[in-house]
């Protein structure tokens, strides 16, 4: 679905390239965290597979696309397949919720009644419903990325790039953000997402590449965040405590929610739209952590924030589903004949 071999980018008018030789493959339906310290290549790697970069040297294929081979007019429509979330959401300050996620299907011509159709279904599955008039700076931080992602995933694209989502958020936010992106994971999403949070990247034992300085150092089915002395410690110890255990329980939350839903759920996308990927089957990923020891120390009356698994989340992923398989129309093909 995604792949880079043997990937270097060199900006102008740098000497050390900001990714040397870097080879990876993603496969459709994979949690991928990409690691590193400020400046190892997380963004550089993002920029190329959204083709917002191009590589020095070797290729980048995505959905099947050399992407060196992609010309710039049929770019636009390659990106429609990519969503793709910042730690700084870029809203539009002036347009409401509604309006900027109407206006990236607008752009692509899409008629009035599916908007007014897609919109609210895809504010509803980002758990933004009631707030369609508001304006950004009527809304939190976290509420800000939700209004990103719903605007990422409306076009529904079978990949969504996410660079440091959380970085701009609170502890608490920043869980139910990791939540919303493993639930739309769970849906069939692939993901690929750059962080620094180490206790995410540890809980949620997905697939870990680590960069440094450049080059692929780590690629881990089920990894950690590993080496954190790059991570700022900044707050104290027993407040790291409490936000640690509250990740804890929330992640684990997810883990059992993520198992329950990926069995009886249908895949997010059948075999249209696959017609340039060897579609890649991804087993359901199973729970492995399994003891919660920071979960079971806490104690009833501490105020951390345990957040409960509730049908209407199970509700909302039927959402995603029907947002998936919704009636196909033929923005697909526009990209044209695949290499
Ligand atoms: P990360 O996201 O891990 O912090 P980046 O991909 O942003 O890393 O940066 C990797 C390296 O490339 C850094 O040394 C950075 O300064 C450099 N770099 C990133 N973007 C540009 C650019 N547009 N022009 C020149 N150098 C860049
Ligand atoms: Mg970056």
């Amino acid at each position: 679905m995604i792949r880079f071999e043997n990937v270097t980018k060199r900006y102008r008018g740098t000497t050390k390239p900001a990714l040397n030789a870097v080879d990876f493959e993603v496969q459709r339906g994979e949690f991928v965290f990409l690691v590193g310290a400020s400046g190892s290549g997380k963004s550089s790697c993002l920029q190329l597979i959204l083709r917002a970069e191009t590589p020095s040297e070797g290729r980048v294929v995505v959905l099947g696309r050399d992407l060196r081979t992609l010309s710039n007019r049929k770019v636009p429509y390659f990106r429609r397949h990519i969503g793709s979330v910042f730690q700084d959401f870029r809203l539009l300050p002036n347009k409401t919720v509604h309006q900027n996620v109407a206006f990236t299907l607008q752009v692509t011509g899409a008629s009035r009644g599916f908007v007014q159709q897609a919109v609210p279904e895809v504010l509803a599955l980002v758990g933004l419903d009631g707030k369609e008039k508001r304006l950004p700076h009527e809304l939190s931080g976290g509420e800000q990325q939700r209004v990103a992602i719903a605007r990422a995933l409306v076009n529904r694209p079978q990949v969504l790039l996410a660079d440091e989502p959380t970085g701009n958020l609170d502890p608490g936010t920043s869980i139910d953000i990791m939540r919303l992106l493993a639930r739309i994971n769970a849906g069939g999403t692939t993901v690929v997402m750059a962080t620094h949070e180490a206790g995410f990247v540890d809980q949620m034992q997905r697939r870990v590449i680590e960069l440094r300085g450049g080059e692929m150092v780590r690629d881990e089915r089920h990894g950690g965040y590993g080496d954190r002395s790059g991570l700022p410690v900044l707050a104290p110890e027993v407040e790291k405590g409490a936000a640690a255990v509250a990740a804890l329980t929330a992640v684990l939350e997810v883990q059992r929610e993520v198992t329950s839903i990926t069995g009886p759920v249908e895949p997010l996308r059948g075999p249209e739209g696959s017609e340039q990927v060897s579609a890649a089957p991804v087993e359901p990923e199973s729970p492995s952590v399994t003891t919660a020891p920071a979960a079971e120390r806490r104690e009833p009356g501490t105020n951390t924030r345990s957040i409960p698994v509730s049908n209407p989340e199970v509700d909302a992923l039927g959402l995603a589903d029907k947002l998936g398989l919704a009636e196909k129309n033929d923005r697909d093909d526009e990209v044209g004949p695949t290499s």
